[in-house]
This record gives structure tokens, sequence and C-alpha cells, in this order.
């Protein structure tokens, strides 16, 4: 195939980092200022009160220089102490990683196993609760969005099964890839600590990361002894903008700014519903390929727990998902997402969160047909009009 040199806009269908709008590159495009100039104190505030809204929270929160693994780490070295168990509910890959971090960290970490396809049985959760009656279980983490497979997690049942049993386990919850995607609602979900990070649902560049934290999690802070000093929330909270060990990346909360005007011109309830609707063309294309069950298909089994910002797709037993991304991004100009873990080569992801709309779709959804096709990837043609049947219906 001879090498194409790409024109017009790359179509980035990564599920994050994300698409950035132009009104905030122009946002982060400005000069140096220092941190605590009273002007861009004032842009920080706004921020802060912003992120609030969004997190659906009016208690703390502390923000980091760091990518999501950073907001992770902040999570567990300032909640507890060396040999504490924490309970993972299994998602994927993320989850995965998040309890790795834990047992590096030198906390002891249990698992609710689940279908990675199916997403968990909240029975099993239950059930792990009501057995912990000495509660040793200082915390339940939980992915809302696993990435890596397309399956959501709907949080509030995490909440039912900790009230169901009694249970006063801190709630973790993962938000990297849902946070200003999907609903979220930290204080009315009893969340003790939300982690998040800039470059998904907000559309801003990596590098920032954030924690939600609960009043219930602050106390369990104040005796927790894991070592910590760059992310150590009682340090920042000392300082003046309650974050941040070391300079704050300024341009980003330029950005933030913008995000966040955006978010609320659209409206929260505005952004979930296009998440949704797009995502439901993406699956329809998808359906639409499976034909009678010999062509692609979707990886996500539990239609109610299909995941709005991601979709991952997984290909007949021997064709390469890798090569299907690697004609899309050298023909077409289109970026499609990875499999990670076990489902390296065998899927690839549609990421469909942040700033994104229909023509956007059905170009990647086109070129996606198109580089099927030029694998010899089995599936049935006419996806496109399948997802143009969806939005318009
Ligand atoms: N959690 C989820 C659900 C993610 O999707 C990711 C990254 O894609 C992470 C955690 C890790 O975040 P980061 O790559 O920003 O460190």
């Amino acid at each position: 195939m001879n090498a194409i040199t790409p024109r017009g806009r790359l179509f980035f269908a990564n599920p994050g980092p994300t698409n950035i709008p132009d009104s905030i590159l122009f946002a982060i495009a400005r000069p140096s200022i220092d941190f605590n100039d009273s002007a861009f104190f004032a842009v920080y505030e706004r921020c802060v009160a912003g992120l609030k809204r969004i997190l659906r929270t009016e208690q703390h929160l502390f923000l980091y220089t760091a990518s999501g693994h950073g907001a992770w780490e902040a999570s567990m070295v300032n909640l507890f102490s060396p040999g504490d168990t924490l309970l993972v509910i299994e998602t994927g890959h993320f989850s995965e990683s998040w309890g790795k971090m834990g047992r590096a960290l030198g906390l002891k970490i249990e698992t609710v196993a689940a279908d990675w396809r199916q997403g968990v049985d909240f029975a099993d959760v239950r059930a792990a609760l009501a057995a912990d009656t000495g509660h040793r279980i200082k915390a339940i983490c939980v992915v809302q969005n696993e990435t890596a497979t397309g399956v959501m997690l709907p949080l509030p049942e995490v909440r039912a099964a900790l009230d169901a049993t009694g249970h006063p386990a801190l709630f973790l919850a993962d938000t990297i890839s849902s946070l200003g995607c999907m609903p979220f609602d930290m204080d009315g979900w009893g969340i003790d600590c939300v982690v998040g990070g800039s470059q998904k649902g907000l559309m801003l560049p990596t590098g920032m990361s954030f924690t939600g934290v609960s009043d219930k999690a602050l106390t369990a802070h104040r005796t927790s002894t894991l070592p910590k000093h760059y992310f150590d929330w009682t340090e920042m909270g000392a300082r003046r903008h309650k974050s941040f060990i070391g300079t704050v990346p300024t341009s980003l909360f330029y950005g933030l700014e913008e995000a966040l005007r955006l978010i609320e011109e659209e409206t929260l309830e505005g952004v979930f519903a296009r998440h949704t609707r797009l995502a439901r063309a993406v699956r329809s294309a998808v359906r639409h390929w499976a034909g009678n069950g010999d062509g692609v298909h979707l990886f996500c089994e539990n239609d109610a727990r299909a995941s709005d910002s991601v979709t991952t797709i997984l290909l007949p037993e021997g064709q390469s998902a890798d090569a299907v991304r690697a004609t899309a991004r050298e023909r077409f100009n289109v970026s499609l997402g990875a499999g990670l873990n076990k489902l390296a080569g065998k899927v690839f992801r549609i990421g469909h969160l942040g700033d994104l709309n229909e023509p956007m779709i059905l170009g990647t959804l086109a070129s996606v047909e198109m580089a099927m096709k030029l694998n010899g990837v089995t599936h049935r043609p006419g996806g496109v009009a399948a997802a143009m049947e969806s939005l318009t219906p």
C-alpha cells in the first residue's frame, strides 16, 4: 500500500485523550502567568466551583499535575495505611490496574470477580460485603466506565449494596472516562472519593487529574499512614490553592474555564443526551455489521450497561483488530483505540466522548467499514446506514 499524505482533520476516535475544541485550544494559548497573581486566582476559583458542579459535590476537591494514575495514587495514599484491605469490583483492564497499584503500595486487594462482557452481578457484591462482619474491608473501589470493554457500572447499585449490608466501607469511584459523559452525582450517591482526569469528557489536554473527597474520607485521611508528600491532602489544604504541591498548571485552567462554559452552555443533561444518541448510533452500526452472528460484534453483552462513551468491537477468531486500526489510521486518517490487556489484537475501540457530533461519528463509522473491507474482516456492509437510521428514527 502506498503511503498516503494525510489531509483534512485527523478523525480522533480514541476513548481518551479526546478532541480538544478550538475554543479550548485558543483559551490555553496564552503567556505564562504567576499562579498567585490575582487575575489567575479568580479563574482558578471559578474552575474549582465549576468542577464541583460537574461532580455534583459541595465537599472537597484536590487537583494534581498528573494523569489519572496520579489521582488513583492520591486516593490510596491519602486514605489508607499499610496492610489495609480494599475490595475492587472487577470490570476489566482499569480495575485490574487500580488494584495492582494498591498492591504495590502495600494494600491487600480483594476482588469481586466479574465477566468482562456482562459486568458484575450485584448479588456477589452484597455477598462479599455481608461476609465481612468484622468490617475488615476499608473501601470498595469501582470504575464507573471500563474504558477497555465499553461496559458501564451503575454506581447507585454499589451505594445500595453498602447500605443494604450496613457496611461502613469508603466508596471510591473512578470517573476518568465517564465524567461529563454520563450522569454522576458524588454527594447524591454517597461517594467518598471520586477520581477524574482532564483528557476525556472535559475535552482538555492530558496532564491534570483530581479527586472529589467527602467529609468522611477527609476524616479517614487524618489517620492514614501510607507515605505521601506530593499528593498529601493535608499539605495541600494548608496552601492558598488548597491543591498542587508545586507549580499550578495555569494554562490548563484557562482551558478548563472554557470547557466548563461549553458544557454549561449545552447543559449537562444536553451533553449526556448527545453522548447517548451518538453511542446508540455506533452500536446500531456494529449490530448491523454482526450480520447473522458471524461478523464483528459488540464486546458488551449487557445492553443495560453498554457504555455511552466507548464501544469495544470484537472481531471473529483469527482476524486482526490491529490491522483494521492501522488501515484506518494510514488510509483514512482515523485514529481508533487499541485492545488492552487480554483483549490486545482482538478488539478495537471507538471512543465517542467529548467534543463530537453526528457527521464525525458517521465519518468514523464509514472509515471503519472501509478498513474492515480492505482487511477481509467479516461484516455485513451497510453499518453507516444503520447508524443514520438510529440518528433519524
Ligand atoms: N481509569 C480509566 C477508566 C481510564 O480510562 C484511564 C485511562 O484511560 C485511567 C484510569 C488511567 O488514566 P491516565 O491514563 O490518565 O493515567
